[in-house]
């Protein structure tokens, strides 16, 4: 199987928000976010169940799904992306609104609101997917919204990687973020006797989304 071809699926960004029981907020990159149907207006998101989000939209059974548009900075990537919800509150000095539902909605950066409630929910193994039925939505700027090729091609920074020291082992950078694993600082191990469940410190993403630098 050719792993590279999944990058060849086109997909949107997204920053899917959750409030929990205790009033706490809070968002995490996703995109596995797709309309179902019209009528009703469905949309399905897919969530890793290691998310806090994926404990709180099940618990809650609301969330919103807030399209990103092109003009998002890395920054909040690295804020509602690289963290987790569980030792950071990713609202924390972010400008954001509220919307009917009294979820949190970032302040700026989104195209568009949607309002979800949980119809239906499928165990997908290592994710959860949510049905959800669209109890409200909003456009919320003209701009587009945020493909991952265009993250990739403009917004994910390009490392400046040095190439390793002779006799050296390899660096290897993640597609996604950008992180740089360099053996020499880590205790000399390399990036191929890492272990499979190994996952970038960054974006939480797998081995198998690094390329030798
Ligand atoms: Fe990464």
């Amino acid at each position: 199987m050719d792993a590279t071809a999944f990058f060849k699926i086109g997909y949107g960004l997204y920053i899917v928000t959750t409030r929990d029981a205790a009033g706490r907020d809070n968002g995490m990159i996703c995109n596995t976010v797709m309309q179902l149907t019209a009528e009703p207006p469905r949309i399905a998101v897919a969530i890793n169940k290691a998310n806090l989000s994926h404990a709180t939209a099940k618990e809650t059974r609301v969330l919103n799904v807030c399209a990103l548009s092109e003009e998002a900075p890395f920054a909040v990537f690295e804020r509602f992306g690289f963290k987790s919800g569980r030792d950071s509150d990713k609202f924390d000095g972010f400008a954001s609104t509220r919307s009917s539902n009294g979820l949190a909605v970032p302040g700026k950066y989104c195209t568009a609101l949607f309002e979800l409630a949980v119809a239906d929910y499928i165990d997908l193994g290592t994710h959860g997917m949510f049905i959800c039925d669209v109890k409200n939505a909003e456009t919320l700027g003209a701009g587009a919204t945020m493909s991952y090729a265009y993250y990739h091609a403009n917004v994910k920074p390009k490392p400046a990687v040095a190439p390793a020291a002779p006799g050296g082992a390899a660096k290897w950078v993640c597609k996604i973020c950008g992180y740089v694993y360099d053996p020499a600082e880590n205790g000399g191990v390399a990036f191929e006797d890492l272990p499979d469940d190994w996952l970038c410190p960054w974006c939480k993403h797998p081995k198998s989304d690094f390329e030798k630098a």
